[in-house]
């Protein structure tokens, strides 16, 4: 969890990061974060003028509820979460996805630059993105629009996403998901055995960082792993950049940031074939992992409406 104040410019001035508190109840999570809100706020907390919160959906924007939170909240419930924030700090809210958020952020940082149109896609345990169209955030009717790592790249629907989906782009290519691809491929007999990849996956050590590391050092499994990955890459990018026609696209999260060579080199030249469009410049987050941070508050001082929480 993380918590700015900012003044009217859109500077941050002062910032705390916390530890998400990982129970099941649902006032745990919104309890932490006031207890942050008010150490970073101190002497400010009553001149805070307007809040801007960024979190994990799915959400409700307009009822400012997470409808779905497993690791936060008892299964099936959802956390009120602007309920307990107005009950401290009677303000107008606005409530986000993350990755919208982020998306508003970073082109609020390019707008001077005459950036209209944004995509952001982060690569991380997850995948997740927002966009920016002509200067207006795609929020969808309650704030869960362009949930990007949920397109179809897989019609097979070989891989079922956490979702409840099949075939989606995260199922494939998340940090959480490669290992789960090359365990259903190996034992599908699809992968070749008495390799390091299958070791690893005997030995339990299969995680995404080992199966980059595997196929770096060019073991034959993790090599047609990662061939098949290219592609999946690749056309989650090409169906997303055909969506949306934008100048910039910002890519960030560990996965992409830990090998941008891999992606440069060897995912990028495949997107060319997928394509409608020209290919955008592509760029790294201004804001590094506080992007939904800003993108949040930035939302907040432009009174994005449709982010408002009623
Ligand atoms: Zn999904």
């Amino acid at each position: 969890m993380r918590v700015g104040v900012f003044d009217r410019e859109g500077r941050l001035l002062r910032f705390k990061s916390g530890r998400t508190p990982q129970t099941n109840t649902s006032e745990s999570v919104p309890m932490a974060l006031l207890e942050l809100a008010r150490e970073v706020a101190g002497q400010d907390w009553s001149s805070i003028w307007r809040c801007g919160v960024a979190s994990i959906g799915p959400l409700d924007s307009k009822r400012g509820v997470i409808l779905k939170a497993p690791n936060i909240a008892e299964k099936g419930r959802e956390i009120p979460l602007l309920a307990y924030l107005r009950e401290e700090l009677d303000i107008d809210y606005y409530f986000l996805n993350d990755c919208n958020a982020a998306a508003y952020g970073e082109w609020w940082s390019r707008k001077g630059d005459g950036v209209r149109n944004l995509i952001y896609i982060t690569i991380s345990s997850g995948i997740g993105g927002g966009v920016v169209d002509n200067g207006h955030l795609i929020l969808g009717k309650i704030g869960n629009g362009a949930e990007i790592g949920h397109i179809v790249i897989d019609a097979s629907g070989y891989m079922d996403c956490g979702c409840g989906g099949r075939g989606h782009w995260e199922a494939y290519c998340s940090g959480a998901n490669i290992p789960r691809l090359a365990e259903r491929l190996l034992k599908d007999g699809r992968l070749e055995r008495e390799t390091g990849l299958e070791k690893a996956y005997v030995e339990k050590s299969l995680d995404a960082k080992m199966c980059f590391e595997l196929y770096y050092a060019r073991d034959r499994a993790a090599v047609k792993l990662f061939e098949l990955l290219k592609d999946f890459y690749a056309a989650g990018f090409a169906g997303v950049i055909n969506a949306f026609d934008a100048e910039v696209l910002v890519i960030g999260g560990a996965i992409y940031l830990g090998h941008e060579a891999f992606f440069q080199l060897e995912v990028f030249p495949r997107i060319d074939k997928f394509l409608l469009l020209d290919k955008p410049r592509i760029a790294k987050p201004v804001h590094g992992d506080l992007a939904p941070l800003y993108g949040a508050a930035l939302c907040a001082l432009d009174g994005v409406e449709g982010a408002r929480v009623r």
